[in-house]
């Protein structure tokens, strides 16, 4: 069981905050995900799971043992980092079999562990290989295979991807989440790309300036965020963010008019609404205003207008086609409208 505690934990240097008062339960088998922008602590917070940082405050839990104190060898957990750290020198079969030479694993589980390890990222026919003729997606595979064969209680993942190109990282992560699936591990994996995020995760923790902003299942982030931040950074186009003000339930500014919203927020707002929510209105619309842009993606047509001097971004049909500077009128449901504070952007609907 490695169910993974963190308890007000915090990292400083002199002055400077790097996590601040960090909590969480980690259950056994999760897969989690910690996602922010660079710099907002998340190699930090790891690198503190895995005792490579020590704490300035609060503890961390695996399992039954507090580790503030423990080793990183001590802490039964592997690490996958975004270079590959392979040993050039060693074919694919000897790095992957290295963790099991210097645990001092009997010596007659390691061919079967090492091939067990690499059939499962689809390795066993390059075995023979070193490291230099491998492509970039092949290596992160030996690292991937060189951290399950140690049948480790959890699994720390930082960016493992960010090195392969668009075509392999979808590829790898179907193959991550597959491995999960199968191996039933705890699993922490870093990232700054909220689609990796989205697609992996049994929840989230987003992060900003080593502070968390929310913790949730992809879902209840993406539907319900907690403030502007989250918003902002969830969601491919992110969810639009108009500011204006809302009085008796209308809400209101330059270009947009959005009616039969709650009347418990008042006063300077900022509205969220996402682009796929909104629809071409039949009348007149709750937006009003010239086209700034429209871009074809194929599935879909992605219109751009500029409202309360922000763009947004409207997804229509794929057949929509329209000039740049034409009207366009916009239904948006107020049911679909999100309402945060304008001074602290936190969620008020
Ligand atoms: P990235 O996605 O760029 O890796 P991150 O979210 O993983 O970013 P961290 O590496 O955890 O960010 O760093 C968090 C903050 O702590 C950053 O502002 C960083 O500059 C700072 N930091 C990290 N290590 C040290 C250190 N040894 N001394 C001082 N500040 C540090």
């Amino acid at each position: 069981m490695a169910q993974i505690r963190l308890k007000n934990v915090s990292k400083r240097w002199n002055k400077f905050i790097g996590v601040d008062n960090f909590n969480l339960d980690i259950a056994d088998q999760e897969f989690l995900v910690l996602l922010g922008p660079s710099g907002c602590g998340k190699t930090t917070t790891m690198r503190m799971i895995a005792g490579l940082e020590d704490i300035t405050e609060g503890e961390i839990w695996i399992g039954d043992r507090m580790v503030n104190k423990l080793e990183p060898k001590d802490r039964d957990i592997s690490m996958v980092f975004q270079s590959y750290g392979l040993y050039p020198n060693m074919t694919v079969y000897e790095n992957i079999r290295f963790p099991l030479k210097v645990r001092k694993v009997p010596k007659e589980q390691h061919h079967e562990r090492v091939m067990a390890a690499s059939k499962m990222v689809e390795l066993d026919d390059f075995l023979e290989r070193r490291p230099a003729a491998l492509s970039g997606g092949q290596r992160q595979r030996v690292a991937l295979a060189r951290a399950i064969v140690r049948e480790p209680n959890a699994f720390l993942m930082d960016e493992p991807l960010s090195n392969l190109d668009a075509k392999l990282r979808v590829s790898t992560r179907a193959q991550i989440k597959n491995l999960h699936h199968t191996l039933k591990r705890t699993t922490v994996y870093v990232t700054h790309d909220q689609i990796e995020a989205m697609t992996l995760a049994d929840r989230v923790v987003v992060m900003n300036k080593g502070v968390v902003q929310q913790v949730g299942t992809p879902m209840e982030i993406y539907d319900r965020p907690a403030n502007t931040f989250v918003a902002s950074f969830i969601g491919s186009p992110a969810m639009n963010l108009v500011s204006g003000s809302i009085e008796n339930g209308v809400f209101s500014s330059d270009g947009i008019r959005i009616e039969g919203l709650p009347h418990r927020a008042s006063g300077a707002v900022t509205l969220g609404f996402r682009a796929e929510d909104a629809t071409l209105a039949e009348a007149n619309g709750q937006i009003e205003a010239p086209i700034y842009t429209v871009e074809l993606l194929g599935e879909a047509t992605m219109l751009s207008m500029r409202v309360a001097g922000e763009l947004v971004s409207i997804k229509v049909g794929k057949d929509y086609r329209a000039e740049i500077g034409e009207l366009a009128r916009i239904a948006i449901p107020a049911s679909a409208c999100h309402i945060f504070d304008q001074s602290t952007g936190a969620r008020i609907e």
